[in-house]
């Protein structure tokens, strides 16, 4: 996900971190040949990138994660729903219908655990 940058700080390595408007930080790193970013070395250069918008990693990974968990509750409840051998097929898809339509977005948010 695109973020903007609103700062940097040095890492106990000695290199830079951009500090990312979600609260991320991602290294901007000037290592030619490999990485040039020239411009991450002086203060104005750094002040220039200011509200550029950079693709946070750790966003991408916890987007992921959240959709990866959603959908295995989806499942669970569509899997129990399913198995319910007492109601006639038009039943059984009223309740899988119902699962889906009970799970509280609040509480699938209050019960993900971020991988790290
Ligand atoms: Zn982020």
């Amino acid at each position: 996900m695109e973020r903007a940058i609103t700062g940097y700080h040095l890492d106990s390595l000695g290199d830079w971190v951009a500090e990312l408007s979600c609260g991320h930080g991602q290294h901007v790193r000037h290592d030619p040949p490999w990485q040039e970013r020239e411009w991450v070395v002086s203060p104005v250069g750094r002040a220039s990138r200011v509200g550029v918008l950079l693709n946070c990693k750790r966003c991408d990974e916890l987007a992921l994660e959240v959709a990866e968990y959603v959908l295995a509750r989806v499942r669970d409840g569509l899997r129990s729903s399913a198995s319910e051998t007492s109601l006639c097929e038009e039943g059984r898809v009223d309740l899988v219908v119902d699962s889906v339509n009970h799970l509280v977005p609040a509480e699938l948010v209050a019960s993900f655990k971020p991988k790290s």
